[in-house]
């Protein structure tokens, strides 16, 4: 059955003249639904609705403003059944991936709710007299999200935005974004009318529309870092705040007395091939001492060889198709350069029976044995389910090399002795920094989640992502003769 999803602009559902037809990644005959071609109009309508319900919305008491983000998450929390099939179907990603994305959106923004003090003001008094730092709301938030986990990522806006009293726009990717429509749909019901809002469309069209929106104070995007710089400098021209979670390269350093254990290698499986390799955080390169690489890729390729690629919807797959016709395309051509420039390339892994190869975007996991640094499937942000592993015979090399990209989203080591993990993991120019793990199931609500570098600024996730939202005033009784 195909589904019809639609923007939510001030609390009323919104069609276009036109529509894009969302096809299954495991089997592109089928369309999954179709959603509307927002245009540059939508997004001034969805920025004007959030403008009227800003003054309402950021004078209802924070703990009003919580327990409705407590009721929208818990709305999302369970994974409603339908959800997560229509994830896999537009996304890929196996069923059990797709119930993770939707839970940890709804947990995320449960948390959020939980902590109305987040919002709280500082009180000085003193013989000088009455000193208030007020955390105020921004104004109007644009949130923009990228294909890969478009549920968790919205959610990591929608939390800390309205928590702090400001009122959102939610930019859709282009590919897969049914599910996240009609579940932000149901929130934004939960709501004032204009206090969440939804707009699809083309990126360079729709979301620079909102980008440069003169009453946009602030627009919080996730996405590459090419996409990062344009917004970034259309931001200058009304100072909007920005809050940008980029691309990464990220390492993984195993030491020279890393524990090679069964759950060490399953957890390099995870860190690696979640998502086919298509989360920012998932490792992209792997540095081993030289003393155990070959231990290290003989255990690696036993375990990478039981993954199974197909349909995500089908209980024995456990790696999904490439999300979309653009990310297939970069790849597939990575693979072939990085074969044709004499890399060895082992392919690994099986279909499930059945699969349709040719009807869907699939990809074998790889390991790449040993290329040098230079070469693009190591110097570059690659989203794929091929992992480089590179040998090092120090730790200061290794370092070194872990730190040499303009990239600084994740990085880990893993290593028997934490201390000496966490000397090194100190010195990783990373702003995720895992040890004896590397993985979106690493991270931890308490803690931000951020780039360093050309992977971003600001962060998400955890208290200090409402400061995004968030601009101090001062008011004081403070008087001078
Ligand atoms: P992308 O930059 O192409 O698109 C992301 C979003 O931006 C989409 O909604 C798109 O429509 C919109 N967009 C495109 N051009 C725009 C413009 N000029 N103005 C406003 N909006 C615009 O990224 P993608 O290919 O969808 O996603 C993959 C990238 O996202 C990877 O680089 C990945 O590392 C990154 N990512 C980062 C994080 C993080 O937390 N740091 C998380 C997930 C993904």
């Amino acid at each position: 059955m195909s589904v019809t999803a639609h923007m939510t602009i001030g609390g009323k559902a919104v069609f276009a003249d036109e529509t894009v037809s969302v096809a299954n990644p495991a089997r592109l005959s089928t369309e999954v639904g179709r959603y509307p071609a927002g245009t540059v109009e939508h997004a001034e309508m969805a920025v004007e609705a959030a403008s009227a319900a800003f003054p309402q919305w950021r004078s209802t008491p924070v703990e009003e403003r919580a327990a409705l983000l407590v009721k929208a998450g818990a709305l999302i929390a369970d994974a409603r059944p339908e959800w997560v099939e229509l994830l896999t179907a537009e996304n890929g990603k196996p069923l059990g991936e797709s119930v993770v994305e939707i839970a940890m959106g709804g947990h995320a923004i449960v948390t959020y709710g939980s902590h109305p003090e987040w919002v709280g003001d500082r009180v000085v008094d003193d013989e000088q007299g009455r000193m208030v730092v007020r955390r105020q709301p921004l104004g109007v938030c644009v949130g923009i999200v990228p294909w890969n986990s478009p549920m968790i990522l919205s959610s990591l806006k929608i939390g800390p935005a309205l928590l702090a009293g400001n009122t959102l726009v939610i930019k859709v990717p282009e590919f897969g974004p049914l599910t996240t429509m009609q579940a932000l749909a149901e929130i934004a019901a939960l709501l004032p009318p204009g206090v969440l809002n939804v707009v699809s469309g083309l990126g360079p069209e729709v979301g620079r529309a909102l980008v440069t929106h003169p009453k946009v104070r602030k627009v919080a995007f996730t996405g590459s870092t090419e996409t990062g710089r344009l917004i970034m400098a259309d931001a200058a021209g009304h100072l909007a705040r920005l809050t940008l979670e980029l691309g990464g390269n990220d390492a993984a350093v195993l030491l020279d007395d890393v524990d090679l254990s069964e759950a060490t290698i399953a957890r390099l499986v995870t860190g690696t091939f979640l998502d086919a390799g298509q989360i920012c955080i998932d490792i992209k390169r792997l540095y081993v001492h030289d003393s155990r690489y070959d231990e290290l890729v003989d255990k690696l390729r036993t375990a990478v060889d039981q993954l199974v690629v197909g349909d995500g919807a089908r209980p024995e797959v456990t790696m999904g198709p490439i999300n979309n016709s653009r990310q297939y395309e970069k790849v597939t051509k990575l693979l072939a350069e990085t074969k044709e420039a004499g890399a060895d390339c082992l392919q690994l892994g099986t279909y499930a029976e059945g699969t349709d190869v040719d009807n869907g975007y699939f990809m074998l996991p790889h390991l790449v044995l040993n290329p040098p640094d230079d070469m693009s499937i190591v110097a570059n942000e690659q989203m794929s389910p091929i992992l480089p592993i590179m040998k090092f015979s120090s730790d200061e090399e290794a370092l070194a090399r872990a730190n040499s990209t303009e990239y600084g989203l994740g990085a880990s080591v893993w290593s028997a002795d934490e201390q000496r993990a966490f000397a090194i993991a100190d010195r990783m120019e990373a702003g995720m920094t895992f040890i004896n793990g590397h993985s979106l199931g690493a991270l931890h609500p308490a803690t931000p989640a951020g780039g360093t570098k050309q992977s971003g600024c600001g962060y998400e996730i955890s208290a200090e992502a409402v400061d995004g939202y968030i601009q101090l005033q001062s008011i004081t009784t403070k008087t001078y003769a």
